[in-house]
Formats: structure tokens, C-alpha cells, sequence
């Protein structure tokens, strides 16, 4: 566990909420600015910079320059990836320090922007650093009379715009493939999240990425987010955030140039506990540390969960006594398991979503309380409800904090209707011991991620997104690259 004295450091932390184009730290174009407050207290941690078109035009022109003059892009792969690779041993070199923003910032627990979020932020530009030498472009199986060359391409600017659950990590899936490919990128983080983008893209400068290659403009979404969507100068955007706000991306597209729109959106999971799974000791362990990891605030928490009613009594009763272990605790302190949630508005929502559970008659078995109200922060416990019917508000809409709903099924047939009856289909999971159910289930399960008889592995190298309302297109893996990268054939005569 982490020695240090947190809460002297941010007390002692200067941050800097300027926007970063073309390498330099400036004010918003008509000098505005926004109050940013911690979720953990509400202190003031500083003004940001309120990015409005003029703010996110300056920056795409600053990034279709660098593209244009090749910069970047006419870099040989083996020498983009040298640098990449000391942006994310700056990452990691600058640990404490964006762990702390990232805590300050949404509220996590430090011990988690420490062991996750600062990490896998790195492994994931290392990891497309270290691809981008070795992927080779095609050859068409042509006749003699012509050699058809298919290669891949950097398509250009790219518009990255992220939620504020994982504010690093969700810009480090888009900035990865988008970098390494050679494209240049405006990254618009969450107003709710703001610091460690603008850090993390100095920090790119530090490593040698040139100046316009990578911009941040802070600012709200309905401002800076839809100014770099309708631009006519970026080429694709790679957005993250909720279902509402991707099918607006769509309709920035239609009016504009058409630009690539890659959604990853919500998420509604189901959890699906066989009574041929003997460990359910495991599997309700299982569910709660993925439930209320990162407050619920995750787009593929496990939020319902459905259980066959023969072990449905006991697999409550099992999940009930997991939920207090995650009582809500002070971010800063590196024991904390659960943490602030994002701000007043989030936290209310959820409340909402609590009273909509009980209004609808499920019964609520653990938590379902504001928390720690006397910081002046947003704390809600981790909350558990039984009884809950699929067609019910808390089972159909995403709530995005620690409550689980928990939904008894009769058979196989019921658990897969269920599971699939969904808007969503980022993530599921099948727990049976018996190997043919869980394939077949496996199988039926509508998502782009499904686990058997576990929840939390991940790893850069698998693709990430959903079927349905969850998305298009997928983060991570070497599939990511198609989404920054236009394919070209070269059709070559030979006499
Ligand atoms: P959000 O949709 O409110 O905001 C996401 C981003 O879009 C923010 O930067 C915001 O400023 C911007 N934005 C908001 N309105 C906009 C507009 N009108 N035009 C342009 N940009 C706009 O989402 P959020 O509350 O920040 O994040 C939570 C959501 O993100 C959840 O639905 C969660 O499931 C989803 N999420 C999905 C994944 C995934 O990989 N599928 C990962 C993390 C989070």
C-alpha cells in the first residue's frame, strides 16, 4: 500500500487547466474559463479553459498542418514507435502524479489510479508503439499482367472525445492506434476531468511528438465537443461516452463531411449464475468487486444480474454480505475501495435510479443511502436490489454507480431471453460448471465481450465494444487500427 501523504500533495499541487495546441499552453481564444470542483470535497481545484469553436478550429488547423507536412506521418514506423514508447515511460515516470489529478479529478480511489489507470495508460501506447513496425500491408492474388498493392494509411485528424470513468485510459485506446498509425489528434476530455488529458499531451511533447500532432481543448460538450464533430477538417472521431451523446456524433457526420464516427457507448451487462455453478461464493465475489469497482461508474459494470432462482436465495444473501466491504471511504486514502462519484448531478441520478428501484417494488437488501455527506463530496453506498423484473427502469437503463439489480430466472431458455433483452450489448457473463451450457451460452449471449465463469480479465490485446446500442467499431487490439486507417489498393501494370 501506497506510503504516501496524499492529501500534503494535492494540498501542495499547481494545475494547469489551459488547452494544449500546437505545443503550447493557451488560454481560450475569448479568455473563458469554467470552475472545476472535486467530487472528493468539493474544493476548487482551478480554473479550465472553456474551449468553444474558435478554440477547437485553432486546434484542427494545427493538426491538419502537421498531417500535411508530414511531420509526423512520414515518419518511419520504427522511429514513431521509439518515441511512443518514451511517451509511455513518461506516463509511468509521472505516476503519482497523474494518479493524483485523475483522483482529484472524477473521485476514484488512489490506490486504483495507481495500480490501473496510470498503467494500462502507458501498456497501451507502449503496446501500439510496439506493433506499428510490425505490421505488414497486402498483395493481391492478381494475374501476371498486374501486381495490386493494399495498404493502409493514416487517415488524417482525428476528433477523440471521452467520458470522465477512465479519463486517461479512455483517451490512451483512441490516442494508441491513432498516433502510431501517424495521424494527428485533437483530444476534447470530459469538462469533468479535464487535467490529466492536458498533462498527459506535454508529456508527449517531453517524449519528441512533434508540436500539433497532439491537442487538447477542454470544454463542455455541447460547445467544444460539437464544434470538433461538425469540423470539416477532421476525418474521423473516436468517441466514448453515453448513447445519447453517439447518436448525436452520427448526426454531426450527416451534416458535415461525412467523417468515420466510431461509437463506444453504454452498457446494461448481465451477469448469469447457473445453479450448476458450484462456487458461488466466488462468483458473488466476483459480481460485487466488478459491480462497484470505479463506484459502478464503468461502462460494462455488471449491473444485472441474474440468477436461477433454485441458489437465488443464497447467491443474495452471498452478494448482500460482499456490498459493505466497499463502503464508501475518502479517495485520497490508498485503503479506499470505493469512491466519490463524479459530482452532484451523477449522484443524484443515482439516487433517483434508488428510488425508482424501490418504487417499482424491488426490495432493496444492502446499501442504498447517500454517503459521507458531511465531506461535502458525492458518496453513495453500494447497493444491492432483489426482486427486480427485467422490464423494470433500474434493469433497462444504464445508471452508472454501485447499484446491482438482481433478476431470478427458471431455466436456460428464460436466462438467455433475458440476458439479450437489452438496448445494450457491450459485455456478458455465463457461470455453469457444466461445459456444453457454457458454450452454448456463451454463444447466445448478443455482446462484444462475454466471459465464463469470471468477470474482470482484460488485456489490451482482445478487442473492446459492443453489439447494439453499445457501439460500433472496437477499441483495443490490432483491430483498433481500422478505424484510424483508410485502406488503399495501387493497381501497378506490368508488361
Ligand atoms: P457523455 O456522453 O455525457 O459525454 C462523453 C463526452 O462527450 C464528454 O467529453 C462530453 O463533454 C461530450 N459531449 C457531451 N455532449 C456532447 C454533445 N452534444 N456534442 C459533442 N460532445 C458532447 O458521457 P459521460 O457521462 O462522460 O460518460 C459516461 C458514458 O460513457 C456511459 O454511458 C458509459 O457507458 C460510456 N462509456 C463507454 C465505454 C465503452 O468503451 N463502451 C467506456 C467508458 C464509458
Amino acid at each position: 500500500m501506497s506510503t504516501i501523504d496524499w492529501a500534503a500533495r494535492a494540498a501542495d499541487l499547481r494545475l494547469d487547466g489551459r488547452s494544449l495546441i500546437d505545443g503550447k499552453r493557451v488560454d481560450a481564444v475569448d479568455g473563458q474559463s469554467f470552475a472545476k470542483h472535486s467530487p472528493i470535497d468539493n474544493r476548487l481545484l482551478g480554473p479550465v479553459a472553456r474551449g468553444q469553436a474558435a478554440d477547437i478550429d485553432a486546434a484542427v488547423r494545427a493538426a491538419r498542418a502537421a498531417f500535411e507536412d508530414r511531420r509526423w506521418a512520414g515518419k518511419a514506423p520504427a522511429v514513431r514507435k521509439r518515441i511512443l514508447q518514451r511517451f509511455a515511460d513518461k506516463i509511468l515516470a509521472a505516476r503519482d502524479e497523474l494518479a493524483l489529478l485523475e483522483t482529484l479529478d472524477m473521485g476514484k480511489p488512489i490506490q486504483y489510479s495507481l495500480s490501473v489507470d496510470v498503467p494500462s495508460t502507458a501498456r497501451c501506447i507502449a503496446w501500439y508503439a510496439e506493433a506499428v513496425d510490425k505490421i505488414y500491408d497486402e498483395i493481391a492474388p492478381t494475374p501476371d499482367s498486374a501486381l495490386a498493392l493494399i495498404t493502409r494509411e493514416a487517415m488524417g485528424v482525428i476528433g477523440a472525445i471521452v467520458p470522465w470513468n477512465y479519463p486517461m485510459i479512455m483517451a490512451a485506446w483512441k490516442l494508441g492506434p491513432a498516433l502510431a498509425a501517424g495521424n494527428s489528434v485533437v483530444l476534447k476530455p470530459s469538462e469533468k476531468s479535464p487535467y490529466t488529458a492536458l498533462r498527459l499531451a506535454e508529456l508527449a511533447i517531453e517524449a519528441g511528438i512533434p508540436p500539433g500532432v497532439f491537442n487538447v481543448v477542454p470544454g463542455f460538450g455541447h460547445e467544444a465537443g460539437e464544434a470538433l464533430a461538425l469540423h470539416m477538417e477532421v476525418d474521423a472521431i473516436g468517441f466514448t461516452g453515453s448513447t445519447r451523446v453517439g447518436r448525436r456524433m452520427l448526426d454531426y457526420a450527416g451534416r458535415s463531411n461525412l467523417k468515420r464516427v466510431y461509437n463506444e457507448l453504454g452498457g446494461k451487462s448481465a451477469f448469469v449464475v447457473f445453479d450448476d455453478f458450484k462456487d458461488l461464493g466466488r462468483a458473488a465475489r466476483t459480481v460485487a468487486g466488478s459491480m462497484f469497482f470505479n463506484q459502478g461508474e464503468s461502462c460494462n459494470a455488471p449491473s444485472r444480474v441474474l440468477v436461477h432462482d433454485s441458489v437465488a436465495d443464497e447467491f443474495v444473501r452471498l452478494v448482500a454480505a460482499e456490498a459493505p466491504k466497499y463502503a464508501p471511504g475518502d479517495p485520497l486514502n490508498p485503503a479506499t475501495e470505493l469512491g466519490a462519484l463524479v459530482d452532484e448531478t451523477q449522484m443524484k441520478t443515482v439516487l433517483g435510479y434508488i428510488e425508482a428501484g424501490h418504487a417499482e417494488g424491488g426490495r432493496c437488501v444492502a446499501g442504498g443511502q447517500r454517503a459521507r455527506a458531511e465531506t461535502g463530496g458525492y458518496y453513495v453506498e453500494p447497493t444491492v436490489f432483489d426482486g427486480i423484473r427485467n422490464d423494470m427502469k433500474i434493469a433497462r437503463e444504464e445508471i452508472f454507480g454501485p447499484v446491482m439489480s438482481v433478476i431470478r430466472f427458471k431455466d436456460e431458455a428464460e436466462a438467455l431471453q433475458l440476458a439479450n433483452n437489452s438496448a445494450y450489448g457491450l459485455q456478458a457473463s455465463v457461470w455453469s460448471d457444466n461445459l456444453n451450457r457454457a458454450h452454448r451460452v456463451a454463444r447466445g449471449l448478443r455482446a462484444g465481450t462475454v466471459h465464463v465463469n469470471q468477470y474482470d480479465e482484460d488485456d489490451i490485446t482482445v478487442p473492446f465494444g459492443g453489439y447494439k446500442q453499445s457501439g460500433n467499431g472496437r477499441d483495443k487490439s490490432l483491430h483498433a487500427f481500422d478505424k484510424y486507417t483508410e485502406l488503399k489498393t495501387t493497381w501497378i501494370r506490368i508488361d
